[in-house]
């Protein structure tokens, strides 16, 4: 068992993991196809409706960056025939991170230079800098209230 190493319930590891002296790639995919469809709630057949690669950034394992390399898929309704991306529930879509990284990067900027978050993830400072105000604005609201 390869998955123990993501600790993530939805995902499976497919294939042996690639990695250099800095970073980590993880091909994987999701355990499970949807239930039902998330627009009209029915409990139906899905038709498969297509596919892309998406890169999610994970929490580093042993120092090294880690990214999950997905093949995401796309459903169709058989019912009320819209389309849609598979849901994942621990990935923080805005930023194609999961979000225990999106919380350890929130957490991390309080107290470390932001270059250096943003080295050790693999992210660029910006994203780093954005993740930091949004938390901080988050944190004053809950002062405020
Ligand atoms: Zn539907």
């Amino acid at each position: 068992m390869k998955d123990f190493i993501l600790g993530l319930s939805e995902f499976i590891v497919l294939e042996d993991i690639q990695e250099n002296e800095k970073d980590m790639l993880i091909i994987v995919e999701t355990k499970s196809p949807p239930l039902s469809c998330p627009h009209c709630g029915r409990r139906t057949k899905l038709y498969k409706h297509g596919s892309r690669i998406q890169i999610i950034l994970d929490l580093p394992i042993r120092l090294k960056r880690v990214g999950l390399q997905l093949n995401r898929k796309r459903y169709k309704c058989r019912e009320c025939g819209s389309t849609f991306w598979e849901r994942l529930s621990s990935v923080e879509e805005k930023r194609s991170m999961t979000k225990r990284l999106l919380k350890s990067i929130e957490e991390q900027s309080l107290f470390k230079p932001f270059t250096e978050v943003a080295e050790s993830v693999g992210v660029d400072e910006k994203t780093v800098r954005n993740i930091f105000k949004n938390c901080a604005v988050l944190k004053k609201r809950e002062y405020h209230y």
